[in-house]
């Protein structure tokens, strides 16, 4: 069946989600679909006491459920029937998803719900085959590192990858015994908010999965500072990230997990399967229209291949067409708002007044909706806004460099250092070229995660603190407890 819609026919939840079912307030915010800026529905915004009552429900919830001192074996088995439940409710999660946010519906349906699903049962089998361990000590003592739940963990996400973000989020807070109540950005709560149904339907205690819907000035900086909430976990820009962090720290000095922003690199040599790198270059900066943070916007070139590799990706990128995320064919993204494509526009033309070189793209798709033309400068300034940025739109720079010392040196970006692309065919190059790059993630000869799930995700420097993913995101949702027994 195809995954295609019409927006007028999906019923949107449209309310917080706690214990088990939606409850309403007054509707203060309208939720839009970028494909084309209709009004989709209109959601309500939790204030402090709305938070108040997600948090004491999902603590309720978390011990009265028993969640955590059960076997272990019977967290695995409710997350386990979760997952399988979202993946026979595949499509509506898909279209839901669709709607509000960049992704086209083909793309939520193949990638975003199967990996939520996916990581559901990854971090579900961490529950009962994660061990504590016991320490040398004197045969007089027992000693051992135990580990524990937070309790509540108080989780926020952004727009780009709502479902995605979610998964990360949830799947390990749950497997590790917590309850989580979770703010999905303003724009697009709609597939949360159903992934939280699902959750009941599958059989999670109602209250161990709260939703509060409203902005982050509000809702979310409520949620964060709630004095119940025992760790915080948040996806979003650096800027939003240090508000956290800081309050955080204020209301009782919180642990936090910051997945933020990055201008990522993807240095190519020119001993490297250029083609290759044209398609990897390409496919990322495309994917999500340049909305995702891994967007390795940042592409330096060894002089001698330059003009090859930028007129390949240039190619490349004339090839992207346009649609709303509903239609299946879609399979590049519109552009989340006019605040953002606004956005887009000004750094393009501000790095084209400067005297950069715009080798494709560099306007709006004369298109209805907010679309912006796959774009690729060259010759850009050192201090141009394009270059030191992070733009979250479909927008690369090329650079050239002579030799590794320069590549490396080029590379640091001064404030971020969220993940890097490296290609080439000598293996001792990329081992070099690795140590010497500042960024959580390297990818050799490719761009963008598997779908293994056990690498860990996170930035160095201003693009984050703590991972997501991995057997990394587990242990960072349980709390250490030290034990020395004298017998
Ligand atoms: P924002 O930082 O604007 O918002 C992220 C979330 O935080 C939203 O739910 C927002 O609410 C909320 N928020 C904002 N301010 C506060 C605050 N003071 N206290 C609590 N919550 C707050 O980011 P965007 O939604 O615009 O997302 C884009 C950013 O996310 C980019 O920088 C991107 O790189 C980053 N990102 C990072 C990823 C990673 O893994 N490193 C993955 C995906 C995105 P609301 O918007 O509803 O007001």
């Amino acid at each position: 069946m195809s995954p295609s819609f019409d927006p007028r026919d999906l019923t949107y939840p449209a309310g917080h989600f706690l214990d088990g079912a939606l409850v309403s307030g007054p509707d203060q915010i309208a939720v839009h679909a970028p494909s084309d800026g209709r009004v989709l529905s209109d959601i309500p915004l939790a204030d402090a006491s709305m938070v108040d009552r997600a948090v004491q429900s999902a603590k309720k919830a978390q011990v009265e459920s028993g969640w955590a001192s059960q076997r272990p074996r019977e967290r695995l088995k409710a997350l386990s029937a979760w997952a399988d439940l979202i993946e026979a409710e595949a499509l509506p999660l898909a279209q839901l998803e669709a709607a509000s946010s960049p992704r086209p519906v083909t793309d939520a349906l193949k990638n975003d719900v199967a990996v939520v699903a996916e990581q559901i049962r990854f971090f579900a089998e961490f529950a009962d085959k994660s061990c504590d361990a016991l320490v040398p000590t004197a045969d007089s003592q027992i000693g051992f590192v135990a580990s524990e739940p937070y309790g509540v963990v108080g989780a926020i996400t952004a727009w780009n990858v709502p479902l995605a973000l979610a998964g990360w989020k949830l799947a390990p807070a749950l497997a590790a015994g917590n309850a989580v109540v979770l703010k999905p950005s303003e724009m697009t709560p709609f597939s949360t908010l159903y992934l939280a149904e699902l959750a009941v339907r599958a059989g999670l205690p109602k209250g161990l999965f709260n939703v509060v819907l409203g902005d982050g000035a509000t809702t979310g900086s409520a949620l964060v500072s709630h004095p119940d909430i025992g760790k915080v976990s948040f996806t979003g820009s650096t800027r939003a990230g240090i508000e956290v962090m800081t309050t955080a720290a204020r209301s009782g000095l919180k642990p936090v997990t910051l997945e933020l922003g990055g201008k990522s690199p993807q240095v190519v040599f020119a001993d490297a399967d250029i083609e290759l790198a044209a398609q990897c270059i390409t496919r990322t900066i495309l994917s999500n229209a340049g909305q995702g943070c891994v967007a390795g916007s940042r592409v330096l070139v060894q002089d001698s291949v330059a003009d090859q590799l930028s007129e390949r990706i240039a190619a490349l990128m004339d090839l992207a067409t346009p649609g709303p995320t509903w239609d299946a064919e879609t399979t590049y993204s519109p552009i989340i708002s006019d605040r953002q494509l606004n956005r887009i526009d000004e750094i393009v033309s501000a790095a084209r007044h400067a005297g950069a070189e715009i080798q494709c793209g560099g306007t709006r798709f004369d298109h209805e909706g907010s679309f912006y033309k796959p774009t690729l400068i060259r010759k850009v300034s050192s201090d141009s806004p394009a270059l030191l940025e992070e733009i979250f739109g479909p927008v690369l720079t090329v650079q050239t460099f002579s030799d590794e010392d320069e590549a490396a040196e080029m590379a640091r970006h001064p404030v971020y250092g969220l993940c890097a692309g490296l290609f080439t065919r000598d293996l001792s190059r990329a081992m070099r070229m690795i140590r010497r790059l500042e960024a959580g993630t390297v990818w050799v000869n490719r761009y963008g995660r598997s779908r293994d799930h056990i690498l860990p995700t996170g930035g160095w420097k201003s693009s984050g603190i703590g991972q997501d993913l991995g057997k990394e995101a587990y242990r960072a949702n349980r709390r250490i407890k030290s034990v020395l027994i004298d017998l």
